[in-house]
């Protein structure tokens, strides 16, 4: 496949697995924007966007945002906190168009909207 997240969910590309279930894999960014930065995907090109989004999709990024909360613990750095961040099409800053979520923390993290 053309699409690099599927091909890093396939093991077509080398990352480091943090996670992998049959639907999710967590692997860190390859340009971490602070001490901890996983990106949590779908394995299956499902959705490109939030912005595609059905509602038959809510169950499916409910258990990537557990995942996330889940692996914050993991990480160390639920207590202090991180964040979440969907970045969606242009505007958004979304590069890769295959869904994905950041988990950032380990540092006091700038803000656009606090
Ligand atoms: P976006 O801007 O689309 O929300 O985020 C895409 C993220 O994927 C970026 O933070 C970028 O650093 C990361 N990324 C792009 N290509 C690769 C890659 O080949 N491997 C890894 N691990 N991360 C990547
Ligand atoms: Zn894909």
């Amino acid at each position: 496949p053309a699409c690099i997240f599927c091909q890093i969910a396939a093991r077509d590309i080398p990352s480091t697995a943090v996670f992998a279930d049959d639907e999710l894999y967590v692997f860190p960014d390859i340009h971490p924007q602070a001490p901890v930065h996983l990106l949590i995907i779908p394995k299956e090109h499902i959705l490109r966007s939030v912005a595609d989004m059905a509602e038959s999709q809510t169950g499916l990024l409910g258990r990537m945002v557990f995942r996330a909360k889940l692996l914050a613990e993991e990480q160390g750095i639920a207590d202090q906190g991180y964040r979440l961040v969907f970045n969606v099409r242009h505007h958004g800053g979304q590069e890769v168009d295959h869904v994905h979520l950041h988990l950032l923390g380990g540092q006091v993290l700038g803000s656009l909207v606090g």
